[in-house]
């Protein structure tokens, strides 16, 4: 078995000639859409454009990237073990093995960097902006790009889980299929809206937001929420990413003739600084503006109190707020 593991970071190389996942060459039809087939067929997506941080738009049907046949086959594995836990909603998502649901957002978080790493019109690849210009990007995407081959190398994570991966139930005002995605390239966040279920991440964090959010989720887990709940607690969730300060490392554990998997090792830079920034509601509220735009709630509303941020998760006690009706602050 081939446990050799490929790095296209080191060279750079993102050629529409080199499989993504293990760097063979491959012909002009050797592609894969980043966004499954099933999903996009269900939501409708095909046509439908996405933006990247160049403000260029993509359709999620053309957005592909280059895939050999073997790598093609281990990427369908993943995909249908996720399409079959999507086909039971939110119970299917929660049997799902954690690793499982992390390649399949892994793979596609990946797509979206490519694409963005190589948008026409200010590729990030290019000398000025280049994220070889700057040694924390490149160390993280490394980082990430080491785990995401765990989807063509059998690789065991030993005593760790890479991500930190949230299933937050919704409450759906309507039967109607929904689909949403976010992400944030910088701080590794990802988000997905699959109907009523909303899947937030951090794809590079060791669990580090997990447990640092425990509290609020410790309120929060198993309720419905609502949608200005939800953007809400995803706002929690990149702006804590943003403060967070490690990059982690991973090592290949020595290996032995005859073994058939690869054990990796992490190690978190041993701290020079904190974990996490400390948290600033102002900065935070910004960040909460954004998500809550759909509601036109500005921060000077979010920072009526400026020690306690408007809230439609948590009551003054810190409980859950059970929403039967709301009002925003004028
Ligand atoms: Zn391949």
């Amino acid at each position: 078995m081939d446990l050799r593991l490929y790095d296209p970071f080191i060279n750079m190389t993102f050629s529409e000639h080199a499989c993504f996942l293990c760097g063979t060459i491959v012909n002009d039809a050797e592609k894969i859409t980043v966004f499954p087939g099933w999903l996009q067929k269900r939501y409708d997506l095909a046509g439908k454009n996405l933006m990247l941080l160049d403000q260029s738009t993509v359709s999620f049907g053309e957005m592909k990237i280059p895939c050999c046949p073997n790598c093609e086959k281990t990427v369908a594995n993943s995909d249908e073990k996720v399409q079959a836990a999507t086909e039971k909603g939110l119970a299917g998502f929660q049997e799902l093995e954690e690793k499982a649901l992390f390649l399949w957002l892994a793979k596609i978080f990946y797509g979206i960097l490519v694409a963005e790493l190589k948008s026409e019109r200010a590729p990030l690849i290019k000398p000025e902006h280049s994220v070889g210009e700057n040694p924390k990007m490149l160390q993280k995407f490394q980082s990430f790009f080491m785990l995401m081959q765990a989807l063509r190398v059998p690789v065991e994570f030993d005593d760790f889980t890479p991500a930190s991966i949230f299933i937050v139930p919704l409450k759906q005002e309507s039967n109607e299929p929904e689909f949403n995605y976010r992400d944030d390239i910088t701080t590794m966040m990802f988000s997905l809206q699959l109907d009523n279920v909303l899947i937030v991440a951090n794809l590079l964090d060791n669990g580090f937001l997990r447990k640092a959010l425990t509290p609020v989720w410790r309120k929060i887990e198993g309720q419905e929420l609502y949608p200005i709940q939800a953007a809400e607690f995803a706002a929690r969730v990149y702006y804590a990413a943003y403060l967070f300060n490690l990059v982690p490392d991973y090592f290949v554990r020595a290996q032995k003739p005859g073994d058939t998997q690869l054990i990796y090792d992490t190690l978190v830079d041993d701290i020079t600084g904190s974990i996490f920034n400390p948290w600033e509601n102002d900065v935070y509220a910004t960040a909460l503006e954004k998500f809550w735009m759909p509601w036109h709630i500005t921060r000077e509303q979010i920072l009526q109190n400026p020690d306690f941020p408007l809230s439609f998760l948590l009551d003054e006690n810190g409980w859950f707020r059970k929403l039967e009706s709301w009002e925003i602050p004028a």
